[in-house]
């Protein structure tokens, strides 16, 4: 089950938080307790000094045990807390006010010497005779009976420690109110993160929300990515789109090849379908009335399948050319060539069916005019399905011409004109589709199978050009493409 960003966010951020709370928490009660002991150990540094220094506590070079009650009893009442020992040279307790025995018969004397040693105010601990292993902050001072240091006395200032931070926090009220407070600000802090979180959790949601009902439309339409702000995730919306429109694109294009393949299937069976039964039908005449025929009508019936078969052998001779065109990705082996020479050889090609058709054809290519750069076989090609289309188009009486001039682009561009029946504005865009034909085609029209066009195209598209038409209905078509120019 996939967790949202809002609830992975919503998580961290509590963690975070709670951490927070836990290490301000431990920082504050261990701070807290070691400033009571420092506080405790500063103000009470000399008291041990004190008591020694009013000499009460010795009398006729012994220690005066009925002063000695009394220190005990009065500091009891004053602070329960305070505990006084005394204790020889060597550590060892021999008086003291608690009740009972204690766990420990004498204390290290190592604190008690760093304590008379320095004054840093750093907080030094000694042993709680009280309680054996444990240690806290003490004031001592070093006790003369008659002339001679008899021993120490210890005081012990701070009194049992807290048994647990809830007693430690049911003791201190500022405590107490300081992590209260801590609690409502980090409270604050999460719900305003957690709703800071939900803003810009919003706009991813919405994006993910129209990326997903992009997807369930089969990627059809627009995405709508509208997401407001300008920052990345309003990025992240625009390059959703775009890419949307771009999936969408690709969806039809491939939709309008799939097409077109049908179509061209439907038209290759259709067109082959066509010569090859009229084929069929003139040669199994010839054989049925074998003998029945006279020599003319035999040969005339020769003659109708022998262009049956023509047309048949042009048609597949063009498919596979164009599905040759079609599988190659390479750049054609081009190479410099002179345009004029092409051109004046196709024209003197074809020059004599144009007489027959009563149509001029001629070229108009200022002399000067540079090498263009191509495959020339292909080139000749196209040019040729272009010439030829105009030819059979045009009806007698008309023109054909060719210019070509260098554009300021630095290509060369090539027209070939006609001044015949035209092409209707709606088919026009189509004519450059496989087997799509203008008009329909005639019977005992021997013209392509809508080839041609596709063709050129093709070559074009691998020299890096296009083919476009221009066709004005009744007037002429003229029909242009580019090539690149070779620099003299
Ligand atoms: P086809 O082999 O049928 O000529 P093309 O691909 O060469 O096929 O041309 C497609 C269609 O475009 C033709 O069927 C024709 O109707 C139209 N066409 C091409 N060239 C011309 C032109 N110069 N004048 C009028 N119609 C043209």
């Amino acid at each position: 089950m996939p967790r949202s960003l809002y609830a992975s966010l919503a998580l961290g951020l509590t963690v975070i938080l709670t951490l927070f709370g836990a290490a301000y928490l431990v920082i504050t009660l261990v701070t807290t307790r070691l400033y009571t002991e420092e506080l405790q150990q500063g103000l009470h540094r000399d008291l041990a000094a004190k008591l020694v220094g009013e000499g009460l506590l010795a009398v006729d070079g012994k220690i005066d045990e009925a002063a000695l009650a009394d220190v005990f009893h009065d500091l009891m009442v004053i602070n329960p807390a305070i505990e006084v020992y005394l204790l020889d040279l060597d550590g060892r307790i021999v008086r003291y006010n608690a009740p009972g025995p204690l766990p420990l018969e004498r204390v290290r004397l190592e604190p008690i010497e760093r304590f008379l040693g320095e004054r840093t105010g750093r907080i030094i601990r000694g042993d709680d005779p009280r309680h054996a292993g444990r240690e806290k902050v003490f004031s001592v001072a070093p006790m003369m009976v008659g002339d001679a240091y008899w021993g120490y006395l210890y005081v012990i200032l701070g009194g049992d420690e807290y048994a647990s931070v809830a007693a430690m926090l049911q003791e201190s009220y500022i405590l107490r109110l300081g992590l209260t407070g801590l609690a409502v600000v980090l409270a604050v802090a999460l719900i305003a993160g957690l709703a800071l979180f939900s803003v810009l959790t919003r706009r991813l949601r919405r994006l993910s929300a129209a990326v997903e009902a992009f997807t369930a439309r089969d990627c059809r339409g627009r995405l709508d990515a509208e997401i407001g702000g300008n920052d990345e995730i309003t990025r992240l919306g625009s390059s959703a789109t775009r890419m949307a429109e771009r999936i969408s694109e690709l969806l039809a294009q491939l939709e309008k090849n799939d097409n077109l393949r049908r179509e061209m299937v439907a038209g290759v069976s259709h067109d082959l379908r066509t010569p090859l039964a009229s084929l069929k039908g003139y040669l199994e005449t010839l054989v049925l009335k074998e003998g029945t025929l006279s020599p003319d009508e035999q040969r005339a019936h020769v003659k109708t399948a022998l262009r049956h078969a023509d047309r048949l052998s042009r048609l597949v001779d063009d498919l596979f050319e164009l599905a040759k065109l079609d599988a190659q990705f390479e750049s054609p082996r081009a190479e410099p060539f002179c345009l004029a020479e092409l051109v004046m050889d196709l024209i003197q090609k074809l020059e004599l069916r144009a007489r027959e058709a009563g149509v001029r054809i001629e070229a108009r290519i200022p002399p000067q005019l540079p090498f263009v750069n191509g495959e020339i076989g292909l080139i000749e090609r196209a040019l040729e399905n272009l010439l030829d289309n105009a030819l059979r188009h045009t009806p007698a009486g008309g023109r054909v011409t060719v210019r070509a001039r260098l554009d300021d682009r630095g290509t060369v561009g090539v027209a070939v004109e006609d001044t015949g029946r035209g092409i209707d504005p709606e088919r026009l865009p189509r004519v450059f589709d496989a087997f799509f034909r203008a008009a329909p085609a005639r019977e005992g029209d021997d013209g392509g199978a809508g080839l041609g066009l596709a063709i050129t195209r093709r070559i074009l598209e691998l020299h890096g050009s296009s083919v476009t038409a221009h066709s004005v209905p009744g007037q002429g078509s003229t029909f242009f493409f580019s090539l690149e120019a070779v620099a003299s």
